[in-house]
């Protein structure tokens, strides 16, 4: 049995194959971001940096150099979109962190206020 695979068959292939693969990838990086845990404020390295989920609960004395308007939805670090309840953080990488949450590594999100 002799089998023959055409050129044509080959770049045909070539080209499905060079579209769809990168669109799976896109369709992994939404699913994953979508999925992450949230981060436990227990966690050791949260703890460290003084995460809550809830910015409010700031403790102002212990963390002078925070400001009320100062959250993890307009942090450079979050990940998340707008609109967004929740998103991934560059600083605690495989978790997610709610929209009005806080650590001491809050940097303005350029364009934010
Ligand atoms: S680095 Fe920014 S987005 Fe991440 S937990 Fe801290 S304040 Fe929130």
């Amino acid at each position: 049995m002799q089998s023959k695979i055409s050129r044509r068959a080959l770049v045909k292939g070539g080209l499905i194959a060079g579209a769809v693969i990168p669109a799976m990838g896109l369709m992994a990086r939404t699913a994953s971001a979508a999925g992450l845990p949230p981060l436990d404020p227990k966690d050791p390295t949260a703890q460290a940096l003084g995460f809550v989920l809830d910015a409010r609960k700031v403790d102002a004395a212990a963390n002078p150099t925070y400001k009320p308007a100062q959250k993890c939805g307009t942090c450079a670090q979050f990940q998340g979109k707008a609109g967004d309840a929740s998103g991934g953080c560059n600083i605690f990488a495989g978790k997610s962190v709610p929209v009005g949450g806080w650590c001491k590594v809050w940097a303005q999100k350029p364009g934010a206020s």
